[in-house]
């Protein structure tokens, strides 16, 4: 299976009972945006432009929790900014966990490797023999320095604190959007691709499970985009989303004002990224790609569907953002008004007419994954598709990249880790 068994019937569970109820709009993720502070600056990222914040800017974890429990969608997508900046991580991460919600914890991995320290410190305090050979693993592929692993049997510093620990029903979802070469040029800054690598290494052998977010641009070789996932598949990363970048307004004006660059020749149309995910439903069969296969069709322009961001809300510190992820009409003080106060039929695009000239290129999964998950506009068999899909075997890829392709030239296993970013924006 693509997805454990327990979180596919958990979201299964939940939308068969609002089909019973006859609801006809409900949350199915929820992108919790507890902060817009990062400790990165990548090209093409509007978000952190969009709402320029610092770190006294940040949603009280009473009210993440809430909304949680306000939309009660079944997964929660913890977002931002760099949501492991967010003083309260830990905690809300464990909330969510106890209100028996699947977490994705998004991340650009920067600071992943410094979270599961504390998760060792803490565990290596309660059960040493248990602890230490992992650790010594991890200090035989240079996963942790001989100083930290000394920080780590001194204990947490604070031992009320809670930590971020491996659960079947969380993932680290990291942030690539290439080999190491491209990732590091987006996101503007040289080590971060290595950095993610070493975390994700540290994760799987702690027992964390481990997913990536790539988003696809104009300029993104899909022979690149391959090799990653092969890449990635050595590494037991467990599943993988794939996502048009489209140039929606605020990275639009930022890639304009900030760096003199046309947003024309970055992000893609509608007919590049059909053109860019023409192959998408082999890389549905070849790789663990989340999702649905029905989106992967529609992406790969093999059918049609309509947008329904009303499935996956955002909320953040201004509240309910309308209409979606990308684009802002306004923010509302409730979920149930954001529901039931916009106009939803003014967005998306309905066959090939933009409702909305700014969704004209949009083709992203958090606007029209959910119409393939809840079968709007279905087509005979498409359920069937689904389920073969996710409860089918899961792919994997076998194909090993050389090293060289994928590291500039050098491995990250055979280097120090360039140094840990603390800085922090904002
Ligand atoms: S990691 Fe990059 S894309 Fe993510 S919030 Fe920070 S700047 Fe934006
Ligand atoms: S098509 Fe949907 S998800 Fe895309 S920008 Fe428009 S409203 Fe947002």
């Amino acid at each position: 299976m693509r997805f454990p068994l327990a979180l596919t019937l958990k979201i299964a569970g939940h939308i068969l009972q609002h089909k019973l109820q006859g609801t006809k709009r409900f949350a199915t993720v929820l992108q919790l945006e507890p902060l817009h502070t990062c400790n990165l600056t990548c090209t093409g990222c509007g978000r952190i432009r969009e709402y320029s914040t610092s770190l006294k800017d940040v949603m009280s974890l009473e009210d993440c929790l809430e909304s949680a429990i306000e939309c009660n969608a079944p997964m929660v997508s913890i977002c931002g900014g760099e949501p492991l900046i967010y003083p309260h991580i830990e905690a809300l991460t464990r909330g969510l966990l106890e209100q028996r919600r699947i977490v994705y914890l998004c991340t650009n991995g920067l600071w992943m490797r410094r979270k599961m320290r504390d998760y060792l410190a803490v565990s290596y305090a309660k059960q040493p023999d248990a602890v230490l050979p992992q650790l010594n693993r991890l200090a035989d592929e240079k996963l942790v320095t001989p100083s930290e692993i000394e920080q780590i049997k001194k204990g947490p510093k604070d031992s009320t604190k809670p930590v971020i620990a491996p659960n079947r029903w969380m993932y680290w979802n990291v942030h690539l959007d290439g080999l190491e070469k491209t990732h590091d040029i987006i996101v503007e800054r040289e080590g971060v691709f290595q950095e993610c690598i070493l975390a994700m290494r540290m994760a799987k052998i702690l027992g964390y499970q481990v997913a990536t977010n790539t988003t696809v641009y104009r300029e993104t070789d899909v022979a690149e985009i391959e090799h990653l996932l092969d890449f990635l598949a050595t590494l037991g990363v467990d599943g993988h989303t794939l996502s048009p970048g489209y140039d929606y307004d605020a990275a639009k004006k930022d890639m304009a004002k900030r760096l003199g660059l046309d947003p024309a020749n970055f992000f893609l149309t509608r007919r590049a990224t059909i053109e860019k995910f023409s192959k998408a439903t082999t890389w549905g069969k070849k790789y663990p790609l989340f999702g649905t296969p029905i989106y992967l069709e529609f992406v790969a322009g093999l059918r049609d569907l309509t947008c329904s961001a009303w499935a996956i809300p955002t909320r953040n510190m201004m509240g309910w953002k309308a209409p979606c992820y990308f684009m802002t009409d306004g923010h509302f003080a409730t979920y149930k008004e954001l529901q039931t106060k916009v106009d939803w039929n003014k967005y998306g695009v309905v066959d090939g007419v933009a409702r909305d000239p700014r969704c004209e290129n949009c083709m992203v999964q958090c606007g029209y994954e959910p119409s393939a998950t809840l079968g709007l506009h279905g087509r005979p068999g498409d359920t069937w598709k689904n389920i073969w899909f996710n409860f089918g075997p899961r792919p994997r890829p076998k194909n090993h990249p050389d090293p060289k392709v994928v590291f500039n030239g050098v491995s990250a296993a055979a280097t120090k880790p360039k140094q840990e970013a603390t800085v922090v924006r904002g």
